[in-house]
């Protein structure tokens, strides 16, 4: 293991890290934090492109309640310099193994690390309704607990993609008495008995028929144009992104995954560590309700078990010789 003294490292990317760490978001800076405390040869490789991006404040991280998701990630970099963890901005495109880990990046470096923690997050797929992705993150939302204070009793639509859309205009009911769920490309069948009869007992209008396009008026949105041509006043709108999990790089070292209905994430112990020895991942890499305080706790605790992990297969090593 690396001993590292040193707090401004240069970043020459050669020798065998102990640990890189790919993305560069909550769980990877926190999981970064943490090695570099315990003196790990630590490499971030982010690409820099956060998921919650969109938005100009993160709400319900305890102390950073309201803080920019940029000003987050930038003092979270600025805590792992302290510690000599170094950070590049480049994008892993592919890992091999052979006695360590060799990640390419896409600038055409090869960095080699004993173990990886991958915390690559997801890529939301919005719907191609025309002002939705213009909108997301401002008024075009899809998670109450991010924002549904900041926009609590406003005139709320659910742009429905597929029945579990009823799930989200029940959650959505409990911050406005105003919501109409708009089913677009669900049919009135698919919805079930239970389902019409919560939607009833939370006062949710049900309003079937294709969405055409949002209404944007003075940069703010306004309502829900129908492709029959009625327009229905909104002032937010909550739509369900397809989660695309950023797995390929664990999926090419072999990883074991299992479906969800919001995609296929790996299988992993409580630790984060997947069915790949030497490789953990945290955040929303592991699964969609990783919000940013669970993405940053996932990395810590990963990152506690590879120090554990090195730790000990060091001494293992000392001892058979
Ligand atoms: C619009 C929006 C608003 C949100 N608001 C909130 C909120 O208010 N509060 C809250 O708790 N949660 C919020 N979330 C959820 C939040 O975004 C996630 O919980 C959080 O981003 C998860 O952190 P992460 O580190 O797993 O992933 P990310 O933050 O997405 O970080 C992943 C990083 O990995 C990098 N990366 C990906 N692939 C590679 C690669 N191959 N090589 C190198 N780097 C790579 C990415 O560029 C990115 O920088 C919101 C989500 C959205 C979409």
């Amino acid at each position: 293991m690396t001993r590292n003294k040193d707090v401004t490292q240069s970043k020459d990317l050669t020798g065998t890290y102990d640990v890189v760490v790919v993305g560069g978001g909550a769980a990877g800076l926190s999981a970064a934090l943490v090695l570099g405390r315990s003196r790990l040869r630590t490499l971030v490789v982010d690409a820099g492109e956060p998921r919650n991006a969109p938005s100009a404040h993160m709400q319900g991280y305890l102390t950073r309640d309201g803080m920019s998701p940029a000003e987050f990630l930038a003092l979270g970099r600025q805590e792992i310099a302290r510690y000599g963890v170094e950070l590049v901005r480049d994008r892993a495109v592919d890992v091999s193994r052979d006695e360590d880990f060799a990640v390419r990046l896409v600038g055409g470096e090869t960095v080699r690390a004993r173990r990886l923690i991958v915390t690559t997050g997801l890529r939301d797929e919005l719907p191609t309704v025309p002002g939705v992705a213009e909108r997301y993150g401002r008024d075009v939302l899809h998670c109450p607990f991010c924002h549904g204070w900041e926009v609590r009793d406003e005139r709320f639509g659910v742009l429905a993609t597929s029945p579990l859309s009823v799930h989200q205009a029940l959650m959505v009911s409990g911050w406005s008495d105003d919501v109409t769920l708009f089913l677009h490309t669900v049919a009135e069948r698919e919805l079930s008995d239970d389902d019409l009869r919560r939607l009833a007992a939370a006062g949710v209008k049900v309003v079937p028929g294709e969405v055409a396009a949002l209404r944007i008026e003075d940069d703010r949105l306004t309502g829900v144009r129908l492709a029959d041509g009625t327009a229905h006043d909104r002032t937010v709108v909550f739509v369900a992104p397809k989660a695309v999990p950023q797995t390929g790089l664990m999926e090419r070292l072999g990883a074991q995954l299992q479906e969800t209905p919001f995609g296929a994430y790996p299988v992993v112990d409580p630790t984060g560590r997947t069915s790949v020895p030497g490789v953990w991942t945290a955040g929303n890499a592991m699964g969609l309700a990783e919000q940013v305080v669970h993405a940053a706790s996932g990395g810590y605790r990963a990152a506690s078990a590879v120090v554990g992990d090195l730790i000990m297969s060091d001494l293992d090593a000392a001892v058979a010789e």
